[in-house]
């Protein structure tokens, strides 16, 4: 016997592995709505399904990052002055 909520918390696990497919209905019929929303630790982006229209957040967590570009004088100030609270060593 399943409840509501055990069926819904398998549904998410089921997601999670599948993300292209809606978690309700299976649909690949699926659409980010809006922007993704920012809070300090997560990402929420809005998802619907447009077979039959269950809605979702998918929820991202900064994993790592990597420094594109950056002003070179900043860095080279800092590496004159270093920030004892960094590990950062040359
Ligand atoms: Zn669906």
């Amino acid at each position: 016997m399943d409840t509501e909520s055990k069926w819904l918390e398998r549904r998410e696990d089921h997601y999670l592995k599948h993300p292209n497919n809606c978690p309700i209905c299976d649909s690949e019929n699926i659409d980010a709505v809006g922007m993704m929303q920012h809070s300090d630790v997560k990402v929420n982006q809005c998802v619907i399904c447009c077979d039959c229209r269950a809605e979702w957040g998918d929820v991202y967590t900064l994993t790592a990052v990597e420094i594109k570009s950056y002003p070179t004088d900043l860095v080279l100030g800092n590496l004159k002055n270093p920030n004892p609270n960094e590990t950062f060593k040359r």
